[in-house]
């Protein structure tokens, strides 16, 4: 029998107890996996071991894909009227919005965002993911298509099947959700895995999902490594379908993995080294506040981060200052304290990542404007840091570095800035700071990226299509666009009459 973690939450932000099983959910039920062998699960804040999941392998994979391909033929899939899966849709949204509290304590708990953003980002982003995609459900229509009189000609968008869903530990309830919701609206049945770093929440929330009613089978939660579990998924002959979202490396092997085996449809939500442009005339202290949320906001491990700032000549310095001055005022510490901007990093390996850019940002010759060393001494604790004087081929200005860590570089024109923010190999989003709509839009038009915001940054709703350019990704989530993601469009022609 697999284990229950049980937590008792006695914090300033939040009190309460959260009991759940850490086994495999196949068919319905929590089991151990196959080896019986666990996953230790650490707590960023503190560095200390929380508790151990359940450690998938490639035959566990294969008893939930078996299980979802007999749910997909018998009780989901075409089985399962369009209006029936969004009722449960929103079934489950209530569900979640039931243990709100509780699911964002676990994921402060086990990534170390502050609770009032696991809240209201996360929770709610996942909350609002399952009732959008609820209305959805029933209005995923088909065309006809007119070509001559003896022929009818229609398409019905039919669900793929069986897909495989991998997500990382950044956003771990809310990608979670921007995956399963989309796939159960179109009806297909999912093997997922979270990240082996953060599947508390998901653990919890695939419970709560059963507990409102989604039937065995449908929703198979794989829990263990990338190279075990992620690969069985993306390699897996009887999986149609792999969505991931993680990093442009791993995007890479899965891509590998999907051409190799069944050629399966796969999309890519990869990483990014999104710039942010601010002009002259951009309103300074909105600016100053969008461009320190941009990239501190998630201790810099959002993918849309605006780690690049450039910044037009004329306010450069006056921006440089203030920019400054709201990072000092970051408050970092335990995320269950009130007031507090800034948790830990997730993990002893990020944080080791993060402080080896930040050497060779040192190494590299560029000024450590600000911070640049490790907060407290316990946890995986940054101080928000800024580089200046950095040269365009540098890693720190050309990697993704998932830290609180911004390069802020000076533009004289606006080609010059267009011309600087694309040069990267990533695409995902960008964001423009200005007062003159047409250079703004001008400007937004020329980015090479699949978002652009205008005068704020890491403004996201599910009702928005989102997904890279270049090597940030294939395929858009939110959105309508998502469902073109989970259906496969099938053409009927009917004959009125043609003879041979
Ligand atoms: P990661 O690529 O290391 O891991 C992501 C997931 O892939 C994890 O579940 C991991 O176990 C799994 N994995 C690892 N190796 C695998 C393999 N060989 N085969 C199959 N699966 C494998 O990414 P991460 O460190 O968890 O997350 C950070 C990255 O995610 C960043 O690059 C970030 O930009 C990106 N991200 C992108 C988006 C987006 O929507 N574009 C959103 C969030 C995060």
């Amino acid at each position: 029998m697999p284990a229950t973690f049980t937590h008792q939450f006695d914090t300033p932000l939040y009190k309460g107890t959260s009991s759940f099983n850490t086994g495999l959910f196949i068919d319905g039920k929590f089991v151990d996996g196959s080896n019986k062998t666990t996953i230790d699960v650490f707590n960023p804040t503190t560095g200390k071991l929380l508790t151990s999941v359940s450690e998938g392998t490639e035959k566990d994979v294969d008893l939930a894909v078996e299980a979802a391909q007999k749910a997909f033929e018998t009780v989901w899939g075409l089985n399962t009227p369009g209006a029936q899966r969004g009722e449960l849709l929103w079934k489950i949204a209530q569900a979640l919005e039931k243990h709100a509290e509780e699911l964002a304590a676990l994921e402060s708990l086990d990534n170390g965002k502050t609770f009032t953003w696991a809240l209201n980002v996360d929770v709610k982003g996942t909350i609002d993911a399952f009732k959008y995609f609820a209305g959805w459900a029933d209005k995923i229509h088909g065309k006809t298509i007119e070509t001559n009189e003896t022929k009818l000609a229609y398409t019905r968008n039919e669900p793929i099947g069986v897909v495989g869903q991998i997500i990382p530990w950044n956003f771990p309830l809310l990608m979670w959700s921007w995956k399963i919701a989309p796939a159960l609206a179109t009806g297909n049945t999912i093997v997922m895995k979270c990240s082996e770093f953060t599947p508390l929440s998901a653990l919890r929330a695939t419970a709560i999902l059963h507990e409102a009613g989604v039937p065995n089978g449908v929703l198979n939660l794989v829990t263990g490594y990338g190279n075990t579990v992620g690969a069985a998924i993306s390699s897996h002959m009887k999986i149609d379908k792999v969505a991931f979202t993680g990093s442009t490396l791993v995007g890479r092997k899965i891509m590998e993995a999907a051409a190799k085996s069944n050629l399966k449809n796969v999309t890519l939500e990869l990483g990014g080294k999104s710039p942010n442009i601010i002009f002259n005339d951009a309103d300074l202290d909105q600016a100053v506040k969008w461009a320190s949320h941009g990239i501190f906001f998630n201790h810099g491990q959002t993918c849309t981060a605006g780690s690049r700032i450039f910044v037009q000549s004329g306010i450069y310095d006056k921006f440089l200052q203030n920019f400054t001055q709201a990072a000092k005022s970051i408050k970092i510490g335990s995320p269950f304290e009130q007031g507090i901007d800034q948790g830990p990093q997730v993990s002893q390996i990020q944080f080791d990542r993060i402080m080896g850019y930040i050497d060779s940002g040192k190494a590299d010759g560029a000024t450590v404007h600000l911070g640049g060393e490790r907060h407290g001494s316990e946890g995986y604790f940054i101080n928000p840091t800024i580089f200046t004087d950095t040269k365009p081929d540098m890693k720190i200005v050309q990697e993704e570095i998932f830290g609180p860590v911004a390069v802020v570089v000076k533009f004289d024109d606006p080609a010059d800035a267009i011309k600087q923010a694309n040069n990267t190999s990533y695409g995902l989003a960008s964001a423009i700071f200005t007062q003159n709509l047409n250079l703004a839009i001008e400007t937004a038009h020329k980015l090479q990226a699949g978002t652009a915001w205008i005068n704020c940054v890491n403004h996201v709703d599910v009702q928005i299509p989102f997904g890279g350019y270049k090597q940030s990704g294939i395929g858009r989530e939110g959105g309508e666009y998502a469902l073109a993601n989970y259906t496969n469009v099938k053409a009927v022609h009917v004959n009125l009459g043609y003879k041979i």
